[in-house]
């Protein structure tokens, strides 16, 4: 298998070691919750996904960049569609943006974490799943 590069692999959300075990257990719509469950470990390499307590306090600053970016884009979308709206319009707009897109940016933001302290390790990657 082709390895997948950094950014691939953050997008997808895997592994930063061995880029190829997923971060998150396969969550269900139907069970909101279940989309915010990480593995303890990487079923492929099993890097530890928790290598410190409170190791994810750091994601809420990433979450807090990429809700940011998203304000400015659907601000934007509605400063062109809509000129003539009004603030509570907009808080209504951004509320319902942030709570949709909580758990992509909730995900994302642990994988660009996690990404930032883990180095990828070829050895890691090539390794045969048992
Ligand atoms: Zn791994």
């Amino acid at each position: 298998m082709a390895q997948r590069n950094g950014l691939i692999s953050i997008l997808s959300l895997r592994c930063p070691k061995c880029r190829r075990g997923q971060l998150f257990q396969s969550g269900k719509i139907s069970k909101p919750g279940s989309l915010f469950i990480m593995h303890p470990a990487c079923p492929h390499c099993t890097q530890s996904f928790e290598p410190e307590p409170g190791f994810y306090f750091g994601a809420m600053f990433v979450s807090y960049g990429i809700n940011t970016a998203l304000f400015l884009v659907f601000w934007v979308a509605l400063l062109l569609i809509y000129p003539d709206y009004t603030l509570s319009l907009l808080l209504g707009i951004l509320t319902a943006v942030v709570i949709l897109s909580l758990p992509i940016s909730f995900r994302l933001s642990r994988s660009i974490w996690l990404a930032l302290f883990i180095r990828f390790d070829p050895k890691a990657s090539t390794k045969v799943d048992s």
